[in-house]
């Protein structure tokens, strides 16, 4: 791209190429580019109401702290309404931690006020001992199902009870496409149904409704941007291998997408097409509650209370 002027500008050197555009931006026009779409995804979905109180779900990995960076932003043009963070620590140590402590620094530096809870005050174990206890039981379940549930879980409870009428999370295409293609291989219909810009077919109070501002934005793309914008990402690499066959997902689509650029839109399109058609299927579906901790659950019990119970963890508060 060596000396190759930015294609909508004309006048600056390009930075970054955008294959499935066919075109060559620079520094400032592909700011601006971003910039756009994330507020194109907010008013295309109608994720924000100028009176919402937002809580941004924050590990102190690019995405979450694109996220806000970019909230911040548009909030000064919505005085109504209100940007804070939530910052979970599993207790992972080691980079994760370092992520965390970036995310607290930088949400100082913007003047957002966050809430930092710990698996270890709240389960009464973090991440490590869980996967001790895990590795006891005849069935363990790899760290990511067991820290996913739980962080899930308490995102929502914790965003409830502080106010907030969304959570925001920072998943982008690459995560959506994945996801998408994983419960598409394992036929899971109802999850495709719950997918989307905005999760949740259940409307209920104790439900927080989740958004997704990045959900059409690239994961090279908030790289680009993190760097370009100088935003303290320390990395919130985990030591627990992570998802195995979202990785594979991961390969396959960047395989796809280098020989078929804009595969990725063109598969969470579809996703958008189905999710009205499936949607019905499940409204019908009352939400229930967990007898043990009262969240909302598809069984008797959530996925929570029951991790909970076979690790030997004390119980949800009521
Ligand atoms: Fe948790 Fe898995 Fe993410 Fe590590 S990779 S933070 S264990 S979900
Ligand atoms: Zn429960």
């Amino acid at each position: 791209m060596e000396g190759t002027l930015c294609s909508r500008c004309k006048r600056r050197k390009a930075i970054i190429e955008i294959r499935y555009l066919n075109e060559r931006l620079c520094r400032e026009c592909f700011v601006s580019f971003f910039e756009k779409r994330v507020r194109r995804t907010i008013r295309r979905y109608e994720l924000l109401d100028p009176k919402d109180v937002v809580a941004v779900a924050l590990s102190g990995g690019k995405d979450s702290m694109v996220l806000l960076h970019i909230l911040k932003k548009l909030s000064k043009k919505a005085p109504r309404s209100k940007l804070f963070a939530i910052i979970i620590d599993e207790g992972i140590g080691g980079p994760r931690r370092k992520g965390i402590e970036g995310a607290m620094s930088f949400c100082d530096d913007l003047g957002i006020e966050y809430h930092l809870y710990t698996f270890k005050e709240e389960l009464g174990l973090d991440i490590n001992g869980i996967m001790e206890r895990a590795s006891k039981l005849k069935n363990p379940m790899p760290a990511c199902s067991y820290c996913g549930v739980f962080r899930r879980q308490l995102l929502n409870q914790k965003a409830r009870e502080l106010g907030a009428t969304k959570l925001a999370t920072g998943h982008n295409l690459d995560d959506e496409c994945q996801t998408a293609l994983m419960n598409f291989i394992r036929g899971d219909v109802s999850r495709i149904a719950r997918a989307g810009a905005v999760v949740g077919v259940i409307k209920d109070p104790l439900f927080v409704p989740k958004i997704k501002p990045l959900r059409e934005s690239p994961e090279e793309e908030i790289q680009v941007y993190a760097e370009l914008s100088s935003l303290p990402v320390l990395g919130s690499a985990c030591p627990y291998a992570g998802d195995a066959f979202r990785k594979q997902m991961r390969e396959i689509l960047s395989r796809l997408e280098r020989r078929y650029p804009g595969t990725r839109y063109q598969l969470l399109g579809s996703v958008d097409n189905l999710i009205p058609l499936l949607s019905m299927r499940e409204e019908g579906e009352k939400p229930r509650l967990c007898e043990v901790c009262g969240e909302i659950t598809s069984g008797e019990e959530c996925k929570s209370c029951a991790m909970r119970r076979e690790l030997g963890l004390r119980p949800a508060d009521l």
